[in-house]
């Protein structure tokens, strides 16, 4: 078991390998003085800078506003790996709430999540590193039966994009460990890329369209009416409506919807560049790659060929003491080839969790909105929420209206206990994932 520790946030970014190698072009102010603006915006992931750039795309006026800097949670430090679908792979499950169709349109927004990080990559020239190609991997036979309903699956729901069985050998050309007995392979559909990048692109393309971006500006209040109006230590921002996008790090400014979300650790690791070779041996067709455990391992190449590894979620909120150590010993049990190589960078973020794992977007007043809780699975379904909440305040609510049917439970054991609680249902899963 590894010993965990409370660390005190800077409100610059972690010291990561996507911090060190960020695209620093665009700096944005710290938000003084009183706006009046058409939305405002709480917290710069992609969930808000993906809700502004729909929104100004659409002609709204839109101030953003940052606690700390334009990616700096969860989109900054996540495995950068793009998995379509939106609330796991069975949206089935809420049939009785939101019907038939109501699940058709889920599945419908699970592709379209991807498809619209290729579209604005390339509409807006994003230099993001971006690759296609990823593959779940089976540490058990059972896990390969997992895969062959999840095909069937796919292809019933319309998935546009062919995925494809891998036996023991053929899983070798994707991964070089003896750790897998088999795999499930989106070559088209799912990829990898540098997270914070993409953000920074998306966030400047924001801004060129005329969107009002601040950082290190914190809302400390919110005052809800006609017109919804937020607060910073210096400054205050008007709005027709409000989005809150602020997830597993808005704290306790909303209590109503911290009670429903349990911001969960997740630790990231980045070797050294390896040698062509050695990165050939690890990641033969440099895929992004996820095994199917709940507190699971997940990995790709960057783009200067270093392996960044991720895993060691846990429940309890709390940064391992002995990250990169910790981490290094777990890649070290799938890639042994990596013996001797330097882990130049390790960081964690949270991510929010909620406990049926669909996300959570819904209303707070008739002019406020929010969404969160993308339960360890956000990078593309953040960019297709964002587009869900610009539609329903341009008076197309219907997608919108499907989530709001969704109930979501508040963790039980009040502030005191619901992480306890949920770190003990955690070890009961990781129990149940040896077997
Ligand atoms: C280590 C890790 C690995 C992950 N790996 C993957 C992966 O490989 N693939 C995947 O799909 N998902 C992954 N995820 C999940 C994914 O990163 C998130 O679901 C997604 O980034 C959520 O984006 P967001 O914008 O909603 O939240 P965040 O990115 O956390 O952004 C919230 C922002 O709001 C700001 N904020 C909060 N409160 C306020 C306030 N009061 N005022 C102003 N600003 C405020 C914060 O400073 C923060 O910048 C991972 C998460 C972590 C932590």
């Amino acid at each position: 078991m590894f010993g965990l520790k409370q660390t005190k946030e800077s409100t610059e970014h972690t010291e990561s390998y996507y911090a060190a190698t960020a695209d620093q072009t665009v700096n944005y102010p710290k938000l003084e003085g009183d706006l009046q603006t058409d939305v405002v915006i709480v917290g710069g992931g992609f969930s808000g800078v993906n809700t502004a750039l729909e929104l100004i795309e659409k002609g709204y006026a839109v101030v953003l506003l940052e606690a700390n800097r334009i990616a700096w949670g969860a989109t900054g430090r996540n495995g950068g790996q793009i998995i379509g679908g939106v609330g796991g792979k069975d949206p089935e499950l809420f049939v009785k709430t939101i019907g038939e169709e109501g699940v058709q349109t889920v599945h419908q927004m699970g592709f379209e999540s991807g498809e619209i990080i290729r579209e604005r990559v390339a509409k807006y020239d994003i230099d993001c590193d971006i690759k296609w190609g990823y593959c779940d991997v089976a540490i058990k036979p059972r896990h390969m039966r997992n895969f062959e309903e999840w095909q069937t699956y796919a292809k019933q729901t319309g998935n546009p994009h062919n995925l494809q069985l891998l036996d023991a050998n053929e899983i070798k050309q994707y991964v070089g460990s003896d750790n897998y007995c088999g795999g499930l392979l989106n070559a088209t559909g799912n990829g990898h890329v540098h997270p914070m990048n993409l953000c920074a692109g998306e966030a400047r393309a924001a801004k060129e369209l005329g969107a009002q971006i601040f950082e290190q500006s914190r809302v400390t209040e919110i005052k809800h009416g006609e017109k919804v109006k937020v607060l910073t230590e210096v400054g205050s921002v008007s709005a027709k409506y409000l989005v809150l996008c602020g997830n597993a790090y808005m704290g306790e400014l909303v209590p109503k919807l911290s009670k429903k979300i349990l911001p969960s650790n997740s630790s990231v690791i980045a070797t050294a560049p390896l040698p062509e070779l050695l990165a050939k041996s690890v990641m033969p067709s440099d895929v992004a790659v996820c095994d199917p455990r709940t507190a699971l391992d997940y990995f790709r190449l960057s783009a200067d060929n270093r392996l960044l590894f991720g895993g060691l979620s846990n429940y309890t909120g709390l940064e391992p003491s002995n990250l990169k150590a910790t981490m290094a010993k777990k890649m070290l049990k799938v890639f042994p080839q990596l013996e001797g190589i330097d882990i130049e960078y390790g960081w964690s973020g949270q991510m929010g969790i909620g406990i049926n794992r669909m996300p959570q977007m819904g209303r707070l007043a008739d002019n406020a909105f929010y969404v969160q809780a993308y339960s360890g699975h956000g990078v593309a379904p953040t960019h297709i929420m964002g587009r869900v909440i610009a539609e329903m305040i341009a008076g197309k609510p219907e997608r919108f209206d499907i989530f709001t049917k969704i109930h979501h439970w508040s963790f039980p054991g009040g502030k005191l206990f619901r992480r306890p609680a949920m770190a003990l249902g955690m070890l009961y899963y990781k129990i149940i994932d040896e077997f």
